[in-house]
């Protein structure tokens, strides 16, 4: 029997408990849909600035969740995400951007890394994979979102190779979380994405599926085991690997679900941050 690594800390958020011991200075999670000021679709706590929800009311539920944390909203890091899988080292020069107003975001991103303390690394999900990384002897932390086509395009494994090239950090050194998201019993995809994730796989040792067919061209897809898949192949070691059994489009109680609610619906926020 695990545990689930992400527990309801509020009515607002989960946190990444077990990265506690490893290092008590990160804080690690992920808020619910609830606990902010949003109505309609977007009830209540949507932190998405850019899917079409009142922007001060999303602002709003920025600030109560920097106050909650205790990062102010100028230590924020935010993307403009793509899906794809361009990572961005940050400092705190590129900071700020993007936390109040979408248009500031740092542009094509859909993975951040850093270096330094008191910087919060934040992305937004609607069923889409969060992965969390540390690796504490080496003050790093990063996270990633990690869709089918961030996924596809092996995201997981490339925050492991820049840390690896970039920061000379051990991939035996590294610990990964991979958060709430859609799960198999609620994603269905076609063809053309197996397809895809037959080819990232290919060079694997043990191939291991982690979708099912369920009917003709159609199959159920573990995003979850997809990427931890790719981050064994990245040389992470499984004991280093933490997975949420959260599905965001099951759990209606409390996550937002893109796939769910039909496209029309808010986000939820993923973020790692050193405390100094
Ligand atoms: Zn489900």
């Amino acid at each position: 029997m695990t545990t689930e690594p992400f527990q309801l800390q509020s009515d607002a958020l989960t946190m990444l408990q077990d990265w506690g011991n490893l290092s008590p200075h990160v804080l690690a999670g992920f808020t619910t849909k609830h606990g902010g000021t949003s109505s309609g679709p977007f009830t209540s706590n949507n932190l998405g600035l850019h899917v079409n929800d009142t922007e001060l009311h999303v602002r709003e539920n920025r600030r109560r969740l920097a106050d909650s944390l205790q990062f102010p909203i100028e230590t924020w890091a935010c993307a403009d995400q793509v899906h794809e899988d361009h990572i961005v080292k940050i400092s705190r020069d590129l900071t700020g951007y993007g936390a109040l107003n979408y248009n500031d975001s740092i542009k094509g991103t859909d993975g951040f890394y850093t270096t330094d303390k008191d910087i919060l690394l934040t992305l937004c999900y609607a069923d889409c994979v969060p992965i969390y990384y540390v690796a504490p002897e080496h003050h790093t932390i990063g996270i990633a979102h990690a869709g089918w086509k961030g996924s596809v395009k092996n995201i997981a494994g490339k925050m492991v190779q820049l840390w690896k090239l970039n920061e000379s950090i051990p991939t035996a050194n590294v610990h990964v979380a991979i958060g709430p998201s859609i799960g198999k019993c609620c994603y269905k995809v076609d063809d053309r994405v197996i397809t895809e994730v037959d080819n990232i796989l290919s060079s694997s040792d043990t191939f291991d599926s982690p979708y099912q067919k369920v009917s003709d061209g159609q199959y159920s897809l573990d995003l979850k085991k997809l990427n931890l898949l790719l981050l064994l192949n990245a040389g992470i070691d499984r004991a280093n690997i933490l997975v949420s059994q959260y599905c965001t489009s099951c759990e209606k109680n409390l996550f937002f679900s893109h796939r769910r609610d039909k496209g029309k619906t808010g986000r939820m926020l993923s973020f790692i941050g050193f405390k100094s």
